[in-house]
């Protein structure tokens, strides 16, 4: 006889460990609304007092694997890597690498988020390019990840419904901050685009869901172990976000700056060049796992497709696949946060960074809010840069003038100026392989 949903609670509730197959039990039950949400929130709320162990999660991820729809590309010769990064301000990456580690040879097919939080998301920014459908059909993204090499969308009702609807209840039930629940949520995502391998980009810092190493190490682990428990080859990177990546902070602007990475500009290369090397470095771990090659040979493949031209052409095709037409134009910004003494940058509070893109509408408060997607910021001046007094240390530019005073009242207390000088912090923290 099946356990009843209450004694499979109690159980969480006195620190027993649940059999795999109970976990299954109660997920489908869930989906069949034979279990009802206060139910299902009472025992995430167990999990997340209590924990889940290595077999539960895998379980737990298995099950929402299965509530849904797997992209089966096992018709393709070259194997299937994507990379997902647990979510950062200006974390632009996405569209820089992807095209990269297409051109050469590797498939990339991406499910991708809209903004969490303080941070921005894959799909908004996508979206600020005109016409751009992030919105596919699953044919559609499986065609371009067949012709073109890789393919970007967002979760539909099919693919993995009970991550779906637990996320919502997570969200409202405070009992999203558990390390076993999000390594689950996430994983089962990303195994569901039928994936060999996948690099996490886990960040760490001011700007970072994870503001401490060992969080951040811990989250990288466990997401491993449930990848390669299921035979997806992962490579997880520890990663700074003390800082803004790169420098606009937006949906167009972000835009913008992957363009210009993309075409090689020597501006882009002194400008933006924390968020070019990420993107190679996370482009090299997908290329080497994709191509079972070392890390060296992939780096000089990375470089080469963006050196070539082959990135920025990859970019361009998919744009054009997705319905979309590059009308983005170098941003304008109208007003400037000054420095009100002079020295050296010492650090920012990155979260607020975000939140003041918020205010200004380049994300939203709540889910049904629309995105004004040219309002953004620009970061004139990072960690270690000589400062000067009154000059700028952001720039912004906001579609509703009226949201200027609030955003630049936040972005204000957001940073120190000391006397000291100052080395910028570490890009890459550590290698989880
Ligand atoms: N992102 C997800 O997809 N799930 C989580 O639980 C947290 C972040």
């Amino acid at each position: 006889m099946e356990k009843l949903a209450r004694e499979f609670i109690k159980d969480k509730r006195d620190k027993k460990t649940h059999k795999p197959e109970e976990v299954t039990h109660f997920i489908q039950s869930y989906l069949k609304d034979e279990i009802p949400d206060y139910q299902m929130s009472a025992w995430l709320m167990a999990s997340l007092l209590n924990g889940l162990n290595k077999s539960e999660a895998a379980a737990l991820t298995k099950a929402m694997l299965d509530s849904g729809y797997q992209f089966d590309f096992s018709n393709l010769k070259e194997l299937k890597v994507d990379k997902h990064s647990t979510g950062g301000v200006g974390d632009k990456a996405t569209m820089i690498l992807a095209p990269i580690v297409a051109a050469c040879g590797v498939r990339v097919p991406m499910i991708a988020g809209r903004g969490l939080g303080h941070t921005g998301g894959t799909l908004d920014k996508l979206d600020s390019i005109k016409g751009f459908n992030t919105r596919i059909s699953k044919a559609e993204f499986q065609s371009n990840v067949e012709n073109i090499g890789y393919s970007i969308m967002g979760q539909t009702e099919e693919i993995c419904p009970a991550d779906k609807r637990i996320y919502s209840l997570r969200d409202v039930t405070a009992t999203v901050e558990s390390i076993p629940l999000i390594c689950a949520s996430i994983m089962s995502k990303k195994l569901a685009e039928g994936i060999n391998g996948l690099v996490l980009d886990v960040k760490v810092g001011s700007g970072a869901f994870m503001k401490t190493s060992e969080d951040a190490k811990e989250l990288a682990v466990s997401l491993k172990e449930i990848g390669e428990q299921r035979s997806c080859k992962v490579h997880a990177i520890i990663t700074d976000m003390n800082q803004v990546l790169g420098r606009h902070v937006g949906n167009a602007n972000e835009i913008y700056e992957c363009m210009e990475i993309l075409k090689n500009t020597d501006e882009s290369k002194e400008l933006y060049s924390d968020c070019r090397e990420l993107s190679l470095v996370l482009a090299t771990h997908m290329i080497s796992i994709g191509k079972n090659i070392d890390l060296n040979e992939a780096r000089k493949l990375a470089e080469t497709a963006l050196e070539d031209g082959s990135a920025w052409k990859k970019f361009l095709q998919l744009v054009e696949a997705q319905g979309g037409s590059l009308n983005i134009e170098k941003p304008i910004y109208e007003k400037q946060v000054l420095a009100k003494k002079t020295g050296y940058m010492q650090s920012f509070d990155t979260e607020k960074i975000g939140l003041a893109g918020i205010i200004m509408g380049a994300g939203r408060k709540v889910v049904s809010d629309n995105i004004d997607y040219l309002s953004g910021i620009y970061v004139e001046k990072k960690i270690g840069d000589q400062v000067k007094e009154n000059e700028p240390v952001f720039s912004l530019f906001a579609e509703n003038k009226e949201k200027y005073a609030e955003a630049m009242e936040m972005l204000e207390s957001c940073f120190e100026i000391g006397e000291h000088p100052i080395q910028a912090p570490e890009l890459i923290k550590e290698l989880v392989l």
